[in-house]
């Protein structure tokens, strides 16, 4: 008894007494640490620290302050910026289609691009001092939006010179005179900016590009000058083959030192001008048949002066920070604004279509086995703009949240993916045949290439999400490793002493609050004031959540250290889960910002359980792959001590959200909301959307034709091929008979008419010959 309590004592002791404690413990710990901390690169350590944490820290914290998220000020356009919404953006949707853009014009056609330069839709993010539009983040990204309901190849051509690219890194880096010079420039369209990074050798590993540039004496404008021969082979790039300004990264080196003493100065961006000699551009990649321009480019020793680094020479060697600090804005907002559009549209249009169109006569749409699809699509869209929305709202607050925008950039197009191919399922045939008539097959073939620019989806989903989030994100793991690499050895120490041991506190605190909630069925977890009574229970679960992935992810890099980073399939998983707690936060804060909308609140549940639901299996992956099956074990006994708490979303909630798809209501406009969305007969989708309302305006006029053909007091009527029209009989004999009003008769009519013309696909002569079709060859051939 007594050597147990000296021994007690002793512990106590080397615990608390922090001198004692860093001798003894925290010396042998930190020696160990520093030899397994991983190696990281200058390029590695820049993308790292790059940006800012936000309200994914606090998921990572294991205790969120809903308070604070429903803090945060929901984004709203201004009158200037609503107004560019309904007039410039309706004007410029009104001037493009899809269809022409793709087969005719292969581009915007020139009358659009010059509106795009005109209306200043190149400079959204230039402020108005050098002629730009300086709009809101949340404004830029509902322009993107708008036109990515109806026209991808303009949304694509507005979205990247107002992505990271040059106007973006001169705003930010550039001297006075770049500014005074090109931004003006570029706000009015009369520079057209890409920019270069991507090389054949060097994509997704963009650091290691071998394009190089050599710092050498030249001449220039006749006088000999310090400036850099560069040579550079990139791919991909987009409106590279149209662009007079390309901002271009290559990896600058200095053999003369003329410069200074180091001669790999690192990453470099600079400004070329396109006509500049040596500078090979114009030709075009054909991605998917997306005709946005994209293509090669190259130059072999291109003699260019220091003055066209972005920020001049002192700027040198730092574009690898350059891009990689920027890099946040442009991800929050293109894709993901892009892609929650093409959405928008996929939901709206085939969720119409699905009550226009009718087989066994019954509209396709009340099917369970369509209903399914048409739930995922609703649940899926309403939680993709809350994501949009608070991203974009984060942006404005001057935020840069490098993990918060992956987690948009990735699971924004993976969810439009996925609506994308249930909206193809649901419309069949009429999906699948291109034409003018077509509203969705284009968005099909070109969802990959949201999935592959801006950080491809697997590397970002394998490797970014987790990997940044845990070293950004995490209270301690930061400080442990800056501790590691501190000069100074005895601060290094102290640093890392005080880190890990508040580190080891969190652990256990979390481990208690993850196995207490799963215990009690987190019912007694914290919510905020004020909020929706029907909302309430999910604060609690989502706290239960976050509790677990901050031990789960504690223990994670315990157990694996730097192996962490090779296991790429349970960083996913753990990425997934981070990335299910922010697209749930965003969801219940739309649900509150909005107003508590009780007919949405089928559209918030269903999107919430389903990604409760999808956040267990995460867990679940993460832990029965567990290299330890003993930890494993413990794990699974703290997370989840009484079983598998949660379910898909139930069958009947699913037919809730199914029903609000396929007929007109305030919901479905809030679902869709910011849609480029004509009243017009000749637009693909505008005549679905007239279809639909004219359909249910026919439906209880069908009904009573149905209760006449019964009684026999009307003759039984069929849709016949060409030719054959006995329903104008029968209508006739309806009215004949006093069973239906002329107005009626109209009205079945026009239903007829505009649901011929709904589903109606095209065709082209067997040739696909240009001078029938209209399309410019070599697009418009079959082989
Ligand atoms: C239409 C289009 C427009 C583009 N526009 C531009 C532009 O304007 N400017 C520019 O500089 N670039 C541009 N890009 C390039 C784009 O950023 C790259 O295509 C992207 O970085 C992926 O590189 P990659 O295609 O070479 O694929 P790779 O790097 O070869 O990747 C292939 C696959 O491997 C995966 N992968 C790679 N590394 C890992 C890893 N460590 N763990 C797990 N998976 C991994 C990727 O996720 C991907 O699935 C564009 C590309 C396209 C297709």
């Amino acid at each position: 008894m007594t050597w147990f309590l000296v021994l007690l004592v002793a512990i106590a002791a080397v615990l608390l007494v922090p001198p004692l404690r860093r001798a003894l413990l925290t010396t042998p710990i930190f020696a160990i640490y520093k030899k397994l901390l991983p190696a990281m690169s200058q390029t590695e350590k820049e993308a790292l620290e790059a940006g800012t944490v936000w309200w994914e820290g606090e998921l990572f914290s294991g205790k969120p302050d809903w308070q604070k998220l429903l803090g945060y000020p929901h984004p709203e356009l201004s009158t200037t910026e609503q107004s560019f919404l309904d007039h410039e953006c309706e004007a410029l949707c009104a001037m493009v289609s899809d269809w022409d853009t793709t087969q005719i014009h292969h581009d915007l056609s020139p009358k659009a691009w010059a509106y795009v330069k005109e209306k200043g839709f190149l400079g959204m993010i230039i402020p108005r001092r050098y002629g730009g539009l300086e709009f809101s983040a949340y404004a830029h990204s509902s322009v993107i939006q708008k036109l990515s309901t109806h026209c991808p190849v303009a949304a694509v051509s507005v979205m990247v010179p107002n992505s990271l690219g040059p106007a973006e890194l001169l705003l930010h880096y550039g001297t006075d005179e770049q500014k005074n010079h090109y931004l003006p420039r570029l706000a009015k369209g009369l520079e057209i900016p890409a920019f270069a990074l991507t090389n054949p050798h060097a994509g997704s590993d963009a650091a290691s590009i071998p394009d190089i540039g050599i710092v050498c004496r030249g001449l220039w404008q006749d006088k000999e000058v310090i400036g850099m021969r560069v040579t550079w082979d990139k791919r991909y790039i987009t409106l590279g083959p149209i662009c007079t300004l390309l901002g271009l990264a290559f990896r600058l080196h200095d053999p003369d030192h003329l410069l200074g003493d180091v001669t790999d100065i690192g990453i470099t961006c600079a400004l070329v001008p396109s006509d500049h000699p040596g500078v090979n551009i114009g030709r075009r990649h054909f991605p998917l048949n997306a005709v946005f321009q994209n293509g090669p480019n190259s130059g072999t020793d291109v003699f260019m002066p220091l003055d066209w680094i972005i920020g001049g020479p002192a700027r040198a060697g730092q574009g690898w920070r350059m891009l990689m600090e920027c890099l946040a804005a442009g991800r929050s907002i293109s894709l993901p604004s892009s892609n929650t559009g093409m959405s928008k549209l996929a939901v709206r249009a085939t969720g119409a279509y699905a009550r226009v169109r009718r087989q066994f006569k019954t509209a396709i749409g009340k099917f369970e086995g369509i209903e399914e699809p048409l739930a995922r699509m609703g649940g899926y869209t309403y939680m993709m703009d809350a994501a949009r929305t608070m991203t974009a709202g984060a942006i404005d607050l001057g935020e840069k949240p490098s993990v918060a925008s992956a987690i948009v950039k990735y699971h924004v197009t993976e969810r439009t993916r996925q609506v994308v191919n249930d909206a193809m399922d649901i419309l069949g045939g009429k999906g699948i045949c291109l034409g003018p008539n077509n509203f969705m097959g284009r968005a099909y073939q070109q969802v990959p290439i949201a999935i592959t620019v801006e950080g491809a989806n697997i590397l970002t989903r394998s490797l970014i999400i987790f990997g940044q989030g845990a070293i950004r994100c995490h209270p301690y793991v930061l400080k442990e490793m800056e501790a590691a690499r501190e000069p100074d050895a005895a601060k290094g120490l102290r640093d890392f002493d005080k880190a890990l041991f508040r580190h080891l506190g969190f652990i256990w605190t979390r481990a208690f609050r993850a196995w207490s909630m799963g215990i009690t069925g987190s019912h007694f977890g914290p919510v905020p004031a004020d909020v929706a009574p029907e909302t309430r229970r999910y604060y609690q679960q989502l706290t239960r959540f976050s509790a677990a992935f901050a031990f789960l992810a504690d223990v994670s890099m315990f157990v694996m250290g730097g192996d962490l980073k090779r296991k790429e399939k349970l960083s996913a998983r753990l990425g997934d889960i981070l990335s299910l707690l922010y697209l749930c936060s965003a969801t219940l804060k739309r649900y509150e910002a909005e107003g508590r909308q009780a007919e949405d609140a089928p559209l918030m549940h269903w999107a919430i359980w389903d990604a409760m639901f999808k956040m267990q299996n995460a867990f679940e992956g993460v832990m029965s792959n567990y290299p330890n099956r003993f930890i494993a074990a413990v794990l699974h006994w703290k997370i989840f001590p009484l079983g598998r708490p949660y379910v898909v979303p139930s069958d009947s909630l699913g037919h809730e959200v199914a029903l609000k798809l396929i007929e007109p209501s305030a919901t479905r406009d809030r679902l869709t909301a910011g849609m480029y969305l004509p009243r017009d007969e000749k637009d693909s989708v505008g005549v679905i959307e007239l279809a639909l309302e004219a359909t249910l305006a026919a439906e209880p006029i069908d009904a009573k034709l149905r209760a006449a053909e019964k009684a026999g007091i009307v003759m039984r009527s069929e849709i016949h091929p060409v030719g054959a029209d006995d329903t104008a009989t029968q209508l006739l004999h309806a009215q004949e008979a006093g069973i239906l009003s002329s107005e009626e008769v109209a009205l079945v009519i026009r239903r007829n008419h505009l649901r011929d013309k709904a589903i109606a696909v095209d065709d082209f002569p067997p040739d696909f010959s240009v001078e029938a079709t209209g399309m410019v060859a070599p697009l418009c051939t079959t082989a």
